[in-house]
């Protein structure tokens, strides 16, 4: 039934009830119908495409589409509530407040079909770990099973806040959403970094490399942590004060060449989120830092939302960050999507990773599809998170009255996408044809230059 096409489908669902006892009169009104849409043209593509339907009429119970878009059986989806509406009325109990934000689940678009590992989560109802200096939130893979390739932390800092000084088991990569901080950090050849980020700027932190975060002022920062292993946890990260305090003092004493009694004031426990003194000029500090090794040959931020942007269409625009202009970024990838109202990230595919999203900004709505078929919908609002696997076929609308700016992650050193409409229009014409009923015109009229965001 694969080959069937859509619009004949559409036409005989008019004359075809759905109830599976008049299947037999509905077959053969279906095949008579099939013949004449064919028999009418005379076009050997259409002789051909009869030959397909021929075969049908040999078929014990041919799949009648159910609504556009969905060619299987049984069918699904609210279309068939039609003439009986209670059928898809929800007595509750519900959460309207709740609820109301998720169109896309609670009646799905008449295309979805079958279903996927949930791909969404967010911040907006994880946990505060509440300190003084600042608080932070977290979303893994403990909490949202399909993402395997990245886990999520959302922090905030206060001027003068400190994340104290630490290392963990995977790359951090980071974008800043409010304010200004100040990292740090020293690779292993020595090479001491200090530098400082605003509101749409990233950092990345090598896995093992040490470093630290500071909220300057005004008002200190918050932004969003991409680790580059779905099981990273920022509660299991190596803690500076965890280990002097949990080392003899006479070997303090020996390592650092000073008398035990020197580390005699220690907390004793981890400071983790602490509140601090704002921070002095930033010169100062990379003063204080400078040995004879000399900086990290590649900075470890970079300004993304203030940088160039790599595609812009009346739609909207892309912003990437990989290690071919991001050098440091060697496990993570980036594209900043701004889509305005009424636009659409065109339906594409990423092939070498799975797709974290952050939404920053604005209202919108993504359809999933894999084998199966399984195509499904979900809604995301600010402070949302997004899952897509490596290979998924997706699309992201903006379904509100403002701009839709959205965080697109990868765990590669390279950002890929293919883009559906890139695919058809670089494939002979005939062949695309052949396969959805359209004809060369149409194609023609697709874009074929990758606008990333359309409309053009
Ligand atoms: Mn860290
Ligand atoms: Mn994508």
């Amino acid at each position: 039934m694969k080959h069937m096409h859509w619009f004949t489908l559409q036409s005989c669902i008019l004359l075809v009830p759905t109830n599976k006892g008049h299947l037999h009169t509905n077959l053969q009104v279906f095949c008579l119908r099939w013949k004449e849409y064919h028999m009418s043209k005379s076009s050997r593509r259409n002789i051909l495409a009869f030959g397909v339907g021929a075969g049908v009429a040999g078929l014990a119970a041919p799949a009648l589409a159910a609504t556009f878009g969905n060619p299987d059986e049984p069918p699904q989806g609210i279309m068939n509530t039609k003439g009986n509406p209670r059928s898809a009325f929800d007595p509750g109990p519900q959460n309207p407040a709740l609820s109301r934000q998720f169109p896309g689940t609670f009646t799905p678009p008449a295309t979805d079909v079958g279903s996927l590992p949930e791909f969404w989560a967010s911040f907006n109802n994880a946990p505060r770990r509440v300190q003084a200096g600042g608080w932070a939130r977290q979303v893994t893979q403990a909490d949202f099973q399909v993402s395997t390739e990245i886990s999520g932390v959302n922090m905030r800092l206060d001027a003068g806040g400190i994340r104290e000084l630490h290392w963990h088991q995977a790359a951090e990569w980071a974008f800043m959403t409010y304010g200004n901080a100040r990292v740090t950090c020293l690779d292993p050849s020595g090479r001491a970094y200090v530098a400082d980020v605003k509101e749409g700027d990233l950092w990345y932190f090598p896995a093992g490399y040490p470093h630290s975060l500071q909220g300057l002022g005004p008002d200190g920062c918050e932004f969003i942590i991409a680790f580059d292993n779905g099981m990273a946890s920022e509660y299991n990260t190596l803690l500076v004060t965890d280990w002097l305090t949990h080392t003899p003092p006479d070997v303090l004493a020996a390592n650092f060449g000073v008398p035990a009694e020197t580390f005699s004031k220690m907390f004793t426990h981890d400071l983790w989120i602490f509140q601090g003194e704002v921070p002095g000029p930033l010169a100062a500090d990379q003063a204080a830092v400078k040995n004879p090794k000399g900086p990290p040959p590649n900075p470890f931020t970079y300004s993304l939302g203030s940088g160039p942007i790599t595609r812009q269409t009346k739609g909207g625009f892309v912003q990437i960050a990989d290690s071919h202009n991001f050098k440091a970024s060697t496990t993570v990838a980036a594209a900043l999507v701004t889509v305005h109202p009424g636009g659409v990230r065109e339906m594409h595919w990423h092939p070498n990773a799975d797709e974290w999203q952050y939404y920053v900004k604005g209202s919108a709505q993504m359809t999933v599809f894999n084998t199966g078929p399984n195509a499904v919908t979900n809604n995301f609002q600010a402070g949302d998170i997004g899952y897509v696997k490596r290979n998924f076929g997706h699309y992201v609308k903006n379904v509100g009255n403002t701009d839709l700016v959205f965080l697109a992650i990868f765990k590669t050193d390279t950002y890929q996408n293919l883009a559906l409409s890139d695919w058809l229009t670089h494939t002979p014409p005939a062949l695309v044809e052949a396969h959805f009923n359209l004809s060369a015109q149409d194609i023609a009229k697709f874009p074929n230059n990758i606008p990333d965001v359309m409309p053009r």
